[in-house]
């Protein structure tokens, strides 16, 4: 089930605020309800449920000042992963370059096809694999939820039908470690991180929360506002 939830979420098919009734989760995955709760809660620890006395679990809705760190944290991680990669001894940075290869010709073929779901889930995949290759299982696992709360950002932020990764990119990242461009592949990484970061609309005024917006006015005095 938590499998299942996140990569909905990387396909964005589980858009940011849907409510996750544990007694509908429960009965689509069979589970009983304590066990929901305890995934809603793992979810939760790792910002990609919101939990909420009221409300539920819903799927997280990440601020904007939340989505910079998320892309903060990447910048630092993913270049890392680059540097790594590029490091590797020859026939397994080799490997891992073929291996990195196959997952573009997955991305490019989910392109030719039309099958938006993959495309969307493959190349936030892209970033998995980097880190898979650069044999670093912390990071991985540290990645795969700022992925999945990157998925969210962009469903959150985004300001039209962008996709959040251009497959030109990964390609050009691939291309340049293939050549031993370390350097290249570096700047390329970063840039990368950036553009898609660039295409969310982070600095308009959040403006459906009324609660914070009006948040310095009384309730007394709100009450009067509303008369
Ligand atoms: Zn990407």
């Amino acid at each position: 089930m938590l499998d299942a939830i996140v990569q909905a979420i990387a396909e964005r098919r589980l858009a940011p605020g849907i409510k996750l009734a544990e007694e509908q989760l429960a009965e689509i995955f069979g589970l009983n309800r304590a066990r929901i709760r305890k995934v809603l809660l793992v979810l939760s620890q790792r910002r990609i449920v919101q939990l909420s006395p009221n409300r539920g679990a819903t799927v997280a809705r990440p601020t904007a000042k939340e989505t910079r760190e998320v892309f903060q944290a990447r910048r630092l991680i993913e270049a890392e992963l680059v540097r790594l990669v590029a490091a590797l001894p020859g026939p397994q940075r080799e490997a891992a370059i073929a291996s990195l290869r196959t997952h573009l010709a997955a991305e490019h073929q989910a392109i030719e096809i039309g099958d938006r779901n993959a495309e969307v889930r493959l190349s936030g995949l892209f970033h998995l694999r980097l880190a898979q290759a650069a044999g670093n299982s912390i990071f991985s696992s540290i990645l795969r939820d700022l992925i999945a709360q990157s998925s969210l950002a962009v469903s959150a932020h985004a300001t039209g039908h962008q996709l959040d990764c251009s497959l030109r990119e990964h390609d050009s990242i691939v291309d340049a470690l293939a050549a031993s461009d370390t350097a290249g592949a570096l700047s390329l990484s970063l840039a990368h991180l950036i553009h898609i970061e660039a295409a969310l609309a982070l600095n308009k005024q959040e403006g459906t929360d009324l609660v914070a917006i009006f948040s310095t006015i009384r309730p007394a005095v709100r009450k009067r506002v509303e008369i």
